[in-house]
């Protein structure tokens, strides 16, 4: 069993309630369980077009392999009818494996930590608000990562 952290994005049509059913499609995943999903964020598009994102960001417990997580989280993008026209095109829901366990994995399919994780204050802060203390492999403790992102306009949603 491992915790895992995953963040989600939206910045396409009702980018809440995608965000909600994806965090239950999450939950409902085989061998997972959800242990803590953060608030809401609202961020400005960084490296994407299109209206402001909403994101977040969930810890999973899970039985299942990175890479049959990562299957398992493009089968829920593909579900919500997310297409790639584009590099960074706007998208209706956008998932990302940021964390797992303690490992680091460098595979074609496959870079973990994520390789933006340290950069995007709309990852730092959800991950923060539920893991105060999260440490990240190859890099310390997450709060560290603060002062670099502390520029960037995010705002917690109700
Ligand atoms: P994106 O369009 O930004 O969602 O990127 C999707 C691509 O990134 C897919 O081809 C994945 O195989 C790859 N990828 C590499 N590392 C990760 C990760 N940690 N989480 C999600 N996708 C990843």
């Amino acid at each position: 069993m491992k915790r895992v952290h995953i963040g989600l994005g939206a910045n396409l049509g009702d980018a809440r309630a995608t965000l909600e059913a994806a965090r239950d499609a999450l939950a409902a995943l085989p061998g997972c369980t959800l242990v803590a999903c953060s608030s809401w964020w609202r961020s400005a598009p960084l490296d994407a077009s299109g209206p402001d994102f909403i994101n977040g960001v969930v810890a999973l417990d899970t039985t299942l392999s990175p890479l049959a997580l990562l299957d398992a989280l493009q089968a829920i993008e593909r579900q919500h009818g997310r297409e790639r026209p584009y590099r960074n095109a706007p998208r209706t829901l956008d998932l990302d494996l940021l964390l797992y366990g303690e490992q680091i994995i460098t595979d074609s399919r496959l870079t973990v930590p994520h390789p933006r994780l340290l950069e995007r204050a709309f990852v730092v802060y959800p991950l923060l608000e539920i893991a105060p203390q999260l440490t990240v492999p190859g890099f310390g403790p997450l709060a560290a990562a603060l002062p670099a992102v502390q520029g960037q306009r995010v705002q917690r949603l109700e």
